[in-house]
């Protein structure tokens, strides 16, 4: 959105800002208060900036902020590459726009200078019972793929050499195009000097032999994100989620057996999460090869299935659990650090630290300029949280 803004300039404090855009999230109930109370401490602050309102809580709250809060204006995710003109305009409005549009100018984004992350499509066409994405961000639908990999063709002629394809549900990618993402990944890697590519998160059910014929390539980076949310059928069942456990732990330990690791999303607390539950639960992660874990405590969604369900779990209960949980992934992620003592091929950021092949953070002692290098290293420490390597 910011690279479509020509005639403004961008002003770091928004008490001193004539005009103010919220990009909201609403993935859950206190996303959604969080930006109520963000418009009426920006009203008390700067009572004549222009408020305007976009992003995911346009379809869940943007009527009721525009009317309530008076906001100048409210578009949505496909009004945003019209910002410039929307901007300009003397006139309040209202406009949703199209959840079955799709950017064509792609969107990169970099940490430091040296990954660049591509977005090859928007949406999803799962229904998980606590999620609130698809009804805002659409169906799943792929970005044109020869948009994608000219862009990637201009960042890896500019110096870039690893890539990050993200989404929202970044697994679906061909699905309406008669391609697939394994497909996608094999065309990227043919582009000169790339050198890796991350897939930003895959569903268990999207992993297919076609995929599995990828998996030993050199490009690939040796870590899949695999969101399984949780591990005990019944909750599974109640998540309305597409993958079982059994069918899990089998799909995870064939993939760590080609040496990657793995990581995972998962919802604890979710309701019905019985103390016995929660046992099981706990004693099947541990039989999982996973090395990380993006973990969160369940937080009811309005307007979702799982809103509506009975026997919620405690907060401090919920909190207890991940705890456990993450606590017992961080076991995990330093055993395997241990066990697999390969050489690791790091990309390093400004900040002198980079991710190796497995996703796990080095950390270079160095008085060298190391920034965007490609550095092998077989002599390191291996920390808490990251390994050491002194240079
Ligand atoms: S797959 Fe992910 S984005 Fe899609 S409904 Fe489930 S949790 Fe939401």
């Amino acid at each position: 959105m910011i690279n479509s803004l020509k005639n403004f300039a961008i002003c770091d404090d928004e008490t001193k800002a004539s005009v103010i855009v919220i990009n909201s999230c609403t993935v859950t109930n206190s996303a959604d208060s969080g930006v109520r109370n963000y418009i009426n401490q920006i009203k008390r602050k700067n009572p004549n900036a222009k408020i305007y309102f976009t992003g995911c809580g346009v379809t869940t709250q943007g009527e009721a902020l525009f009317e309530e809060k008076e906001l100048t204006g409210v578009f949505g995710h496909s009004e945003k590459e019209k910002i410039e003109e929307l901007l300009a305009s003397n006139d309040r409005f209202f406009t949703v726009g199209d959840l079955s549009h799709i950017d064509n100018t792609i969107v990169t984004e970099f940490i430091g200078k040296s990954r660049a992350f591509i977005k090859i499509q928007e949406g999803c066409d799962f229904e998980c019972s606590y999620c609130i994405i698809p009804s805002v961000r659409g169906n799943a639908r792929s970005i044109d793929e020869e948009t994608i990999l000219k862009q990637i063709e201009i960042l890896a002629y500019n110096g870039f050499s690893e890539f990050i394809l993200t989404g929202t549900n970044v697994g679906s990618y061909g699905k309406d195009k008669g391609s697939s993402i394994a497909k996608l990944l094999k065309k990227i890697s043919l582009i000169k000097n790339v050198k890796r590519i991350r897939v930003g998160s895959l569903e268990p059910v999207q992993i297919d032999d076609e995929f599995f014929e990828i998996l030993n390539e050199k490009w690939m980076a040796k870590h899949l994100h695999i969101a399984l949310q949780h591990a005990h059928d019944d909750i599974l069942e109640s998540m309305k989620r597409r993958n079982k456990f059994k069918d899990d732990l089998k799909l995870f330990e064939k993939i760590a057996s080609h040496g990657y690791a793995l990581g995972t999303d998962f919802i604890v607390g979710f309701p019905n999460e019985s103390d016995a539950v929660w046992k099981e639960t706990l004693k099947r992660v541990a039989l999982l090869p996973l090395t990380h874990i993006h973990a969160f405590t369940y937080s009811k969604r309005d307007n979702t299935p799982a809103s509506v369900m009975t026997n919620q779990v405690k907060g401090d209960i919920a909190k207890a659990r991940h705890k456990e949980l993450t606590n017992l992934i961080k076991e995990k992620n330093i055993l395997f650090r241990k066990s697999n003592k390969v050489p690791l091929e790091v990309l390093i950021e400004s900040d002198l630290s980079g991710f190796d092949q497995f996703f796990n953070k080095m950390q270079i002692v160095s008085k060298n300029e190391l920034e965007g290098n490609w550095i092998t290293l077989s002599e390191y420490e291996i920390k808490d949280e990251k390994n050491i390597a002194h240079l």
